[in-house]
């Protein structure tokens, strides 16, 4: 998955906590024989935004029958408990007689006489609004709207019976005529009112979401791969046409740089747009989840098109990463997943760490960026990384991510996560003469193992080492495995890079670091809040705030009440600085020490002070030997 911080989480951070739910137990055995477990969704049937399932999974030969909506799914690394949108479960014999159900817990029911059963049905209601929903990864949530969309990640709604998770399921759908489904799953039969989707075992329902809406969508082939992008946009303002050669340039780059470990036949993007009260009830949360022939992708519908190309670019080639790993390349963890209990591999590094790097390495590597943008992110990731615990050894943080103090790491991953996989390609680049990188282990992994074979956790070191140098041992030891910080500049000078201080340019003039707005609530004396002045950066303070300042008046808007019921209309506020252009005249009006003060000037560049990482002047054929090798594989 890529989590993905944008721009308006920043503010809503500041008005919102997010809350993690945990999980109960879970329980086990066998007790029927493979099966097909015949799922009815009704679509034209909605109401209070709740959908009506029917689960038919037949008589059990014998004893009690235990029925799990998930806990968990693979690529999210939180507990979601979707158990909690269930409601009012029944279960009936083959004559229409209920049978007793009794609810264990938030996730699992049971049946005392399997023999008996031949149904359950159930309410469910969708994660896009209401108490519940908020704290689920939208691109991993369900989203029931009449008439107008339906976002169907179908582990929110169809649940597994105990020993059940192997059997097969045939999905029927009923639709409105006017919406049309998008989804990688395998399809029995179409019309324009109904469509039957086949999941070979539960793993499919999960992995394959399906998106009902009006028909906007396009389709270009990489070579053997086609691939569909689906857009629903609530007010129509994105169309799938509109993003498509960026998306086919983009791809067409990743396909060669991945060469033969790519063996998907077909990729689907399902891309729901959020309007603004979804992006508030979700905190902000905007991004993407991984499937092996697809990705789920949620932003929200007021970025403009040429933000919203960018943030695609990012974001859908990390998920198109993901079919090396850990698609093709998993341990038995990730494969014989377990939906109701956290029980995590040790190897994050990889999964979403060589993911992320490989979604900028290949961007040097075909041209897409020159070699100062790969730096600035590089040096970006080592700044952010600085955020987190530095000294907590990775394979620990990755067993134990659903719990505290792991999960709140997570985001690492991706920073810290990169830069493990950056100082591996370097080691693996020097060692080889230039001859090989990480990418050339990794495509030998997933000619392994892939889809069908897991690797064992434990012994995924030893394999990679037994395939390079015992300097690659050392690294995993020391810096994945082990408490020590990475000091980048030891890797870095190998390929003759520096790291040294620079300006970064700050993605509004609002931020005082990427991360931290200007601005932060606090009490004033008649008992209400103010946004008081606690940061500055060069354009700020050249156009004369103070910290301290209290903030009335931004670029002609009065600041509202600072409640819960303004975070929309705040948010959209200092939204707008995001798109700013540089020579654009603004005003401002403070309050200084109780007296009013009218503040302007332009929008300039806003920068902070970071790390920086530069090309020494003076590196030696060896070092740019190497470098070249690195960044553009030859
Ligand atoms: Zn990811």
């Amino acid at each position: 998955m890529l989590y993905s911080l944008s721009k308006y989480r920043f503010l809503l951070l500041l008005f919102i906590a997010l809350l993690l739910q945990s999980c109960g137990g879970l329980q086990n055995a066998l007790t029927k024989k493979s099966n097909i477990i015949e799922a009815h969704i009704d679509l034209t049937s909605v109401a209070n935004d709740q959908l009506e399932i029917e689960l038919n999974p037949g008589p059990f030969p014998k004893g009690e029958v235990t029925f799990y909506m998930p806990s968990v799914i693979p690529g999210t690394y939180e507990y979601s408990n979707f158990g909690r949108f269930v409601s009012d479960v029944k279960a009936f014999d083959k004559n229409n007689q209920p049978l007793e159900v009794v609810r264990n817990e938030t996730n699992t029911w049971t049946i005392a006489n399997g023999k008996k059963l031949d149904r359950i049905t159930y309410t469910v209601d969708d994660t896009f609004d209401g108490d519940e929903g908020s704290d689920v990864y939208p691109m991993g949530g369900t989203k029931i709207e009449k008439d107008e969309v339906f976002l169907l990640n179908l582990h929110g709604m169809v649940g597994y019976f105990k020993g059940g998770k192997e059997w097969a399921y045939h999905v029927t759908i009923d639709s409105p005529s006017d919406l049309v489904p998008f989804s990688s799953m395998e399809r029995i039969s179409h019309t324009a009112t109904q469509d039957v989707f086949r999941a070979g075992r539960y793993f499919n329902i999960i992995d394959d979401p399906i998106l009902y809406t009006n028909d906007d969508s396009v389709s270009f082939s990489l070579e053997d791969i086609e691939v569909n992008f689906a857009v629903y946009s609530p007010t129509g303002t994105h169309k799938a046409a509109d993003f498509k050669e960026t998306l086919e340039e983009m791809m067409q780059a990743q396909k060669r740089f991945l060469g033969d470990a790519n063996a998907t036949k077909s990729y689907d993007i399902l891309l729901l747009l959020m309007t603004m009260e979804e992006l508030q009830h979700y905190g902000g949360m905007q991004g993407a989840l991984e499937h092996h022939t697809s990705t789920t992708v949620v932003f929200y519908e007021g970025i403009d098109a040429e933000s919203l190309k960018e943030y695609l670019v990012d974001v859908v080639s990390h998920e198109f990463f993901h079919t090396l790993t850990p698609l093709n390349v998993h341990s038995e963890q990730v494969h014989y997943f377990n939906y109701n209990e956290g029980v995590m591999s040790q190897h994050l590094w990889m999964y979403e760490g060589t993911t992320e790097y490989f979604a900028n390495l290949f961007q040097i590597q075909q041209g897409l960026i020159d070699e100062a943008n790969f730096y600035s992110r590089m040096s970006e990731k080592i700044s952010r990384s600085k955020r987190y615990d530095d000294t907590l050894p990775f394979t620990e943080m990755s067993t134990n991510i659903v719990d505290e103090p792991y999960a709140d790491n997570y985001g690492n991953v991706y920073q810290k996560g990169a830069l493990i996989n950056m100082c591996l390609d370097i080691i693996i680049r020097e060692q080889s003469g230039g001859a090989r990188g990480f990418l050339d282990v990794m495509q030998a992994l997933a000619k392994k193992y892939g889809v069908a074979t897991p690797f064992t956790d434990s012994e995924l070191f030893d394999e990679i080492v037994a395939m390079t140098y015992p300097e690659v041992g050392t690294f995993f030891n020391t810096y994945v495995q082990g408490k020590t910080p990475i000091p980048y500049t030891t890797f870095l000078e190998k390929a003759g890079i520096t790291i040294s201080d620079t300006d970064q340019k700050l993605p509004s003039i609002i931020m005082t670091t990427p991360q931290q707005p200007f601005i932060a609530p606090q009490p004033n004396e008649a008992g209400t809040m103010d946004l008081v002045v606690t940061g500055l950066n060069n354009r700020l303070s050249e156009i004369g705030f103070q910290e301290g300042d209290v903030l009335r008046v931004f670029n002609g808007a009065e600041i509202p009440a600072l409640t819960q019921e303004n975070m929309g209309a705040l948010n959209m506020l200092f939204g707008v600085s995001f798109d700013w252009k540089p020579d654009q005249e603004v005003t401002f009006e403070v309050a200084r020490a109780g007296t009013p003060k009218t503040l302007r000037g332009t929008v300039g560049v806003a920068v902070a002070p970071a790390k920086g990482i530069t090309a020494m002047d003076n590196a030696t054929p060896t070092q740019i030997a190497l470098r070249n090798a690195w960044l553009y594989g030859k």
